[in-house]
């Protein structure tokens, strides 16, 4: 469809999509200035860059011009198992030759059995299954209010949530983050969020107030830096909501699922949710999440109150199930803290040899970050482009490190060459150099 000739500075998101662009001559960006009388047929809302896979191969991804990359981004943490493991492809395979989808007006054997199998591995009782990260944090706000409504108390509808954080690109979850760039353009946001320093308890402390139904947050900052939250904050927030009959919520849709070592990353820090949303992961590359929630939390969350037509259908739970067949042990999880020391030490001894570039590491299990001391944007553009490794750039200077967890020593060794040359060869852009 042909349309009209963007204004200079108006039509904000080709505008956003310039401005974003990490790269000189990139294709995106050269189809906007050699065409900027029409739209493409993909939305242009994301700066896409000139890498095109067409096959994965175990931690590697293959360009249609036949390029090999190490995909150390997993679809930003979301291949698991790596592409083309034969245990996820045989379950959906299978799923998808006996009964693709049912409506949730039928009785459901495979949600039953996969619901069942995260309520013992987890602190939940009960789940609701959705298609994405977004509509699964979309449930655990609905559950939040809905929890204090069903007690007599619709006035507690807000939740203290904190900055740099990110919960997806709803309406709901733009307005329970406090970064504007997601929100230019969208206005007027969802009312009932209040927006809190990170880490700091203290802060979240004072604004409990009369209409606050719970806290939200993510262990593990993941597109804010990748950022652990502190044990003392962790635990101080599930002591206030106790102590104030308030909803924990934790949106471990990128920390969950074995990423950072174990099962959830609350695990890690003696505490349990009331409510968790989880994505990602949790379908190995097959698009589903789910809200986890406990049977007190989950009160108001009767006959009618929510749905989805797709969510649960037998190929998300097939697929699911396949990765719970893989992940979710002991062995598997004590093999991804392993690999997860063996490259934070690694790391740690790597950024000492370049003091001008990088400042530090941090993360939990596979799910790493490298904090530099200039954009980490070009450089990750740099490694992908020069070197075919691709990392994600994050919030604060970082470079995310989000392997599939099947990888080996090879794909560490490899990781860690090119990443090295990557270092060796890169110099900072003019711009940020002092
Ligand atoms: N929450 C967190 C912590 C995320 O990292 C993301 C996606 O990056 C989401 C929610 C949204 O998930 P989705 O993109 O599947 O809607």
């Amino acid at each position: 469809m042909q349309m009209a000739a963007p204004q200079e500075g108006s039509p904000f998101v080709v505008q956003a999509i310039i401005q974003d662009h990490s790269t000189q001559n990139h294709p995106t960006q050269n189809y906007y200035r050699e065409n900027s009388m029409s739209i493409s047929p993909l939305m242009p809302v994301y700066p896409r860059s000139g890498v095109r896979p067409v096959r994965g191969e175990h931690c590697h991804l293959i360009d249609e011009d036949g390029t090999r990359y190490l995909d150390f981004a997993s679809g930003i943490a979301v291949n698991l198992l790596g592409h083309s493991h034969a245990g996820l492809i045989g379950a959906i395979q299978d799923q998808a030759a006996t009964l693709m989808h049912v409506s949730n007006l039928y009785g459901s054997p495979q949600g039953e059995a996969l619901a069942q199998r995260l309520v013992d591995l987890t602190f939940a009782d009960t789940v609701f299954f959705t298609n994405s990260g977004a509509e699964a944090v979309e449930c655990a706000i609905k559950t939040a209010r809905a929890y204090h409504q069903s007690n007599g108390h619709p006035e507690r509808y807000e939740l203290i949530t904190f900055k740099n954080a990110f919960h997806g690109r709803t309406m709901a979850t733009i307005s329970a983050s406090n970064q504007e760039k997601m929100h230019h353009g969208f206005q007027p946001l969802l009312a009932g969020f209040k927006y809190c320093e990170f880490d700091d308890l203290e802060a979240a402390k004072a604004l409990i107030g009369p209409k606050t139904a719970g806290f939200m947050v993510e262990p593990i900052q993941g597109e804010g830096g990748v950022r652990p939250a502190s044990d003392a904050f962790m635990k101080g927030l599930r002591a206030l909501a106790d102590e104030h009959d308030l909803m924990l919520v934790l949106d471990e849709v990128q920390s969950g699922v074995a990423r950072s070592g174990t099962f959830y990353a609350y695990e890690q820090y003696g505490i349990t949710p009331d409510i968790l949303a989880t994505a990602k992961g949790i379908g190995g590359g097959f698009p589903f999440g789910a809200c986890l929630t406990s049977e007190k939390a989950a009160r108001g969350m009767t006959f009618g109150t929510h749905g989805s037509t797709y969510g649960g259908n037998p190929l998300a739970m097939a697929a699911g199930m396949a990765v719970l067949d893989a992940v979710g042990n002991d062995e598997f999880l004590a093999e991804v803290r392993k690999k997860g020391e063996r490259i934070r030490s690694r790391l740690e001894q790597f950024i000492g040899n370049y003091p001008d570039l990088f400042e530090l590491v941090r993360g939990k299990g596979l799910m790493l970050g490298i904090k530099m001391k200039a954009e980490s944007r070009p450089f990750y553009v740099h490694l992908r482009d020069k070197h075919q490794l691709l990392t994600v750039s994050a919030g604060d200077n970082t470079l995310r490190i989000l392997p599939p967890l099947v990888i080996g020593d090879a794909e560490i060794d490899e990781f860690f060459e090119k990443l090295s040359a990557g270092a060796a060869d890169y110099e900072i852009p003019e711009a940020q150099n002092g």
